[in-house]
C-alpha cells in the first residue's frame, strides 16, 4: 500500500493525513470547504490535549476555561471549578491548524467535493468536483452528513441529535450548561475568542422546538439572538444496538470521526474521538501486519478497546442521565444539587468534564462514594445529628 485518499479534511481527516504522510505514504486529502467554521462548540477536554499536547502548545488563538455553571429545572445553578480547564477553539482556526500540519507533513490537500467512489482493481477510483483520482486505500472522514452511502456509519434517525445555535458578540470567563426538562440534551454557552457560541442539542425533538427553547433561554438571560448568525448541524448519538453493528471499516476503507459515529452519546464530545480514531486508523494502516484485511480487523479491535466500548456503555446511560429520576427528583436536578452540596460528587463531575472518568467505571465510583456524598449533603444542610455516629465515621473514612 503506497497511496491513501482521505475524504474530508475536518479534525479526523486532517490528523490522519498528517500521521500517514509523516510515515512516508502518498496522501491525497479532499475537502469541499477546507478550513471552515463548522457548527461546533469547539471544546477540547483535558483527555484530548493531554494525549495530543500540540493541541495546547501552538500559536493558534484559543480560550482556557476553568469554570462551568450547571443548571437544571427546580435545582437552580451550581458553579463547578475545572481543575483541568476546557480548551475552546473556533473551528475555523482548529481546522486550519490541523490542515496546515498535514500539509507540512507532506499530504497533498485539494479543495474538491468527492461525488463518488468505486473499487478499481485492489484500489479505488474517486470522482470529485475537479476530476478523477486513484488510491490504494481510502479513509472516510466526511463527518456526520457523510454523503457516500456505501462507506461509514449508516446513521438512522434515532442515532442522531439535532444541534443548533447562534454565534453572538460577547465575552465571559465561564461555560454554562443547562439541562432541559424532558429532553435528552442540553443548552450550552461557550466563550470563544471574540464571541459566544450558544447552542442546544436534543435527541428525538424537532429542530424547530429546540430552536424555540434556545431562544426562550437566551431571551431570559439577555443573550440577544435576533440578527445573530444561526448554525445547525447533525450530531451522531448512536443507540446501544447501533454501536454493535456500527460500520466503521470494510474492504479497502476505514471510517474515522463523525463518519464512523464516534461521538459521546451523553456530552456530544466528538473532537477527541475524531483525532483519536484518526490516530488508531493510521497506526493500524502502518502496522507490520500484512494484508489490508488484517489491518482493518486491527483497527476495529483498537477502536473497541480504546474508547468505543465505553461510548457504547454511555449510550445505555444517556436516557437515565437526562430523563431518569433519583430520590424523588429528576437526575439533572440531583446532579446540580449533589455538585453543590458534596465535594466528593463534585470531584466526580470534574473528572467527567476532564474526560478522566470513563462511563464503564462510573457506577462503581458513584456507589462507592454514595454514603460519603449523602453524608456531605446532610452535613451541608446541618443535619449531622440525624446521622448515627458510626455511619458518620464510616462516611468520613
Ligand atoms: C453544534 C455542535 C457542537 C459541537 N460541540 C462540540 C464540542 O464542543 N466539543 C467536541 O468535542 N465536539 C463537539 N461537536 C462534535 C464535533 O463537531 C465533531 O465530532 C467533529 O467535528 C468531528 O470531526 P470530523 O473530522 O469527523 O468531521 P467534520 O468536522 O464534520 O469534518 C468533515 C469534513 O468533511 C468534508 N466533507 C464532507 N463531505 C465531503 C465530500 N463529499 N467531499 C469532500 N469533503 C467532504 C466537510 O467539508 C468537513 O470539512 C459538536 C457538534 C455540533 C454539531
Amino acid at each position: 500500500m503506497k497511496s491513501v485518499a482521505i475524504l474530508g479534511g475536518g479534525p479526523a481527516g486532517a490528523f490522519a493525513a498528517e500521521q500517514l504522510a509523516s510515515a512516508g505514504l502518498k496522501v491525497l486529502l479532499f475537502d469541499e470547504k477546507l478550513a471552515w467554521e463548522k457548527p461546533c462548540g469547539g471544546g477540547l477536554t483535558f483527555k484530548a490535549y493531554s494525549q495530543y499536547p500540540f493541541l495546547l502548545d501552538n500559536a493558534t488563538p484559543k480560550r482556557m476555561v476553568t469554570e462551568t455553571v450547571l443548571g437544571a429545572d427546580k435545582a437552580g445553578t451550581v458553579t463547578l471549578k475545572l481543575g483541568d480547564p476546557l480548551l475552546i477553539y473556533s473551528r475555523f482556526d482548529l481546522n486550519r491548524m490541523l490542515l496546515e500540519r498535514a500539509e507540512r507533513a507532506g499530504a497533498r490537500i485539494e479543495k474538491a467535493r468527492v461525488t463518488s467512489l468505486a473499487r478499481y482493481g485492489s484500489g479505488w477510483q474517486f470522482h470529485t468536483s475537479s476530476g478523477r483520482a486513484d488510491a490504494d486505500f481510502c479513509i472516510v472522514a466526511t463527518g456526520a452528513r457523510n454523503p457516500l452511502r456505501d462507506v461509514g456509519t449508516e446513521l438512522q434517525p434515532q442515532d442522531t441529535m439535532s444541534a443548533l445555535g447562534y454565534y453572538i458578540p460577547g465575552d465571559r470567563e465561564r461555560i454554562d450548561i443547562q439541562f432541559l426538562k424532558g429532553v435528552e440534551g442540553y443548552i450550552w454557552v461557550f466563550p470563544r475568542c471574540g464571541h459566544l457560541s450558544v447552542g442546544i442539542c436534543g435527541k428525538g425533538v424537532p429542530a424547530m422546538d429546540l430552536r424555540k427553547r434556545l431562544e426562550q433561554y437566551m431571551s431570559a438571560r439577555d443573550l440577544a439572538w435576533k440578527g445573530a448568525r444561526f448554525y445547525s448541524h447533525l450530531l451522531p448519538s448512536l443507540e446501544t444496538a447501533s454501536w454493535k453493528k456500527n460500520r466503521v471499516a470494510g474492504d479497502g476503507w476505514m471510517a474515522i470521526g463523525d463518519a464512523a459515529g464516534l461521538v459521546d452519546p451523553i456530552t456530544g464530545e466528538g473532537l477527541y474521538y475524531a483525532i483519536r480514531s484518526a490516530d488508531l486508523a493510521a497506526r493500524a494502516l502502518l502496522s507490520e501486519v500484512g494484508a489490508a484485511a488484517e489491518k482493518i480487523a486491527a483497527y476495529r479491535r483498537a477502536l473497541r478497546r480504546d474508547f468505543a466500548g465505553d461510548l457504547e456503555f454511555g449510550s445505555r446511560l444517556a436516557k437515565r442521565v437526562f430523563l431518569g429520576r433519583f430520590l424523588f427528583g429528576s437526575v439533572p436536578a440531583r446532579i446540580v444539587q449533589f455538585t453543590r452540596r458534596s465535594p466528593r460528587f463534585s470531584a466526580i463531575m470534574q473528572d467527567l468534564f476532564a474526560g478522566r472518568q470513563p462511563y464503564l467505571g462510573l457506577k462503581k465510583r458513584l456507589l462507592q462514594n454514595l454514603n460519603g456524598s449523602l453524608y456531605e449533603i446532610a452535613m451541608s444542610f446541618g443535619f449531622s445529628r440525624l446521622i448515627p455516629r458510626k455511619a458518620r465515621a464510616e462516611s468520613i473514612s
